[in-house]
């Protein structure tokens, strides 16, 4: 199959990718990507279930470990969560229109203005997607944030 020729992603040097888990970073972050500057505070598309997961029928979204911030915040946790079937726990997902399944602490419309409510709690596993990366814009393309 062939499928659209991955765009080339210019960094500036010495800038600091990371952040994230979403709509992290405060600033701007600067991936010079075909132009797009990528702030996430804009985006929010990494804190919605990836079609594969959909696709595969994965129900379990990030996994709150022992040990983690949000773990000792209760009412976040109660808000947020869900335990599975397993006793484990989950940040929970709220179904949106089009299939479309978001983390419940993501407040906001996708793709123009977005807020993480558990901000300083967020996850490790929150934190794993750099804005600029081949997985960044994959997430953005499946939530048809552009079309890089
Ligand atoms: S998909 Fe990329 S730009 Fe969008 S919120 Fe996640 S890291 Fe930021
Ligand atoms: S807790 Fe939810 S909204 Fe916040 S960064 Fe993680 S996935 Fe995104």
């Amino acid at each position: 199959m062939t499928g659209r020729p991955t765009p080339e992603v210019e960094v500036d040097s010495g800038q600091k990718l990371s952040n994230f888990g979403g709509i992290a970073c405060r600033a701007a972050v600067q991936a010079r990507c075909l132009k797009t500057t990528l702030d996430c505070q804009t985006c929010g598309a990494c804190c919605c279930n990836p079609d594969e997961n959909r696709a595969e029928g994965f129900v379990d979204y990030i996994e709150v470990r022992a040990g983690e911030r949000l773990y000792r915040k209760r009412d976040s946790l109660r808000r947020f969560t869900v335990l599975n079937g397993r006793g484990e726990r989950h940040m929970k997902l709220l179904p949106r229109g089009r299939g479309e399944e978001r983390c419940a602490a993501l407040q906001g419309a996708l793709g123009k203005r977005v807020t993480c409510l558990i901000y300083d709690d967020r996850l490790a596993g929150c934190r794993k997607v750099e804005a600029g990366s081949d997985r960044c814009l994959q997430y953005r393309r499946e939530r048809s944030i552009d079309s890089l």
